[in-house]
């Protein structure tokens, strides 16, 4: 007899792990995988941050029992990251307008804001960046929301089309949740000008929309307080607002899933009222966030050794990713001097949409080198060994 579960059908692969599928599979021992959204070193290795291990240690010699978290996080951790977010002199901060959970990751917090949204603005459409992260799309879907594109990447100039941007931002109906990228945009690394977001900013107060700034990589484009500033700004609108921010990369914690969404309200009561429904969120999902990887962010963040020896460490990434852009740029211009890559010195973050064709990215697949099929190279896996070698056969299939 057929089960419930005999006519279910294979879901679609997923484009960057069927990726990671392919160079797992290739047998070529100088194959490169450009594909990876995650930051490797110059040795190509995902990094353990000395500030990370160092606050290890001072758990270790505190041993705790592993007790149930409260549904909303680590106190100290929700604290120390919605101080990190907003700064802590921050009006929303002072006057407790703003609140903080501890989530699974940025992907955990953009859930949570989700099925927060579906509840409280249930006929809301939700907009996301033409391209956007792979997962923006389908995590919003799942929630229960219609989602569409609005204008972002120009590829004839590699920027953001803005007068495009503008007239969506412009188009969408009051109410509708606008998904935007904080700093150091996936996939384009296209990111805004501050006169740009000041337009945005604009539009989207204006309009009465609802942004939600999803900030994954902070630190990686200018500077902690830099890539942070369009949150603060946002935030001193007095609008309605959601962040969702993530340590994975700038603590090299992928695994431990830490994040936090925040919720700005327009006074200390709606924030409270606000904590308690997002509080069923998280109950009914997952009931409560691990210990680990909260404890340790907000160790380091709260220890002002740790957290100047973070600020250093993560610094050294951002300027690794940046010496590496004009590294790349330098050595393509001597190899194929007619095609002009000017523009990925421009780019910020980890990620570079390149400008490589389908076809390009598949030539370059022959010589076991590979990339996202749109042409998106992660530059944070380029490094002193296998530079000359990705520069060399890319100039091949230009
Ligand atoms: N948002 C964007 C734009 C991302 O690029 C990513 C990760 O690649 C995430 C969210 C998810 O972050 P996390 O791995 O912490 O879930």
């Amino acid at each position: 007899n057929p089960s419930v579960f005999s006519a279910i059908e294979m879901a679609p692969r997923d484009p960057i792990l069927g990726i990671t599928e392919a160079f797992n599979a290739d047998t070529n021992p100088a194959k490169i995988n450009l594909g990876v959204g995650v930051y490797y070193d110059d040795n190509g290795k995902v990094p353990l941050l000395s500030c990370v291990q160092k606050a290890e240690n001072i758990l270790i010699e505190q041993p705790a029992p592993r007790t149930y978290l409260p549904i909303e996080g680590l106190a100290a951790y929700d604290k120390a990251v919605q101080e990190l977010v907003f700064g802590a002199d921050s009006a929303v901060v002072q006057e407790r307008r703003a609140i903080t959970v501890q989530a699974l990751g940025g992907t955990g917090a953009l859930k949570l804001g989700a099925d927060f949204l579906k509840r409280f603005s249930p006929s809301s459409d939700v907009y996301i960046s033409d391209p956007s992260w792979e997962n923006h799309r389908a995590l919003f879907e799942s929630a229960g929301f219609k989602v569409n594109n609005y204008t972002y990447y120009d590829a004839a100039t590699h920027g953001v089309n803005f007068e495009g941007m503008l007239a969506s931002l412009k188009a969408m109906p009051q109410g509708a949740v606008v998904v935007l990228h904080a700093c150091c945009h996936n996939p384009t690394g296209a990111d805004l000008t501050q006169q740009q977001w000041d337009q945005v900013i604009d539009a989207v107060v204006t309009r009465g929309l609802i942004p939600f700034l999803d900030m994954a990589y902070q630190g990686f484009g200018a500077g902690i307080a830099e890539d942070g500033a369009v949150v603060r700004r946002f935030a001193a609108t007095g609008v309605p607002l959601l962040v969702s921010n993530s340590f994975s990369k700038s603590f090299s914690l992928y695994g431990e899933r830490v994040g936090a969404l925040s919720v700005v309200a327009a006074s200390a009561d709606e924030a409270a009222r606000l904590l308690s429904q997002l509080k069923r969120v998280v109950r009914t999902n997952y009931s409560n966030p691990p210990v680990h990887g909260g404890k340790v962010v907000a160790t380091v963040l709260a220890t002002p050794e740790l957290r100047q020896l973070w600020e250093d460490e993560l610094a050294a990434m951002r300027v690794r990713i940046k010496e590496t852009r004009d590294t790349f740029v330098k050595k393509l211009k001597e190899k194929a001097p007619q095609h002009d890559f000017e523009f990925v010195r421009q780019q910020v973050g980890m990620f570079s949409y390149s400008g490589l064709t389908k076809e390009q990215v598949a030539k370059l697949r022959e010589q076991s080198i590979y990339a996202v099929d749109t042409g998106r190279i992660c530059v944070a896996a380029l490094n002193s060994r296998n530079l000359d070698t990705v520069v060399d056969a890319i100039a091949k299939v230009l």
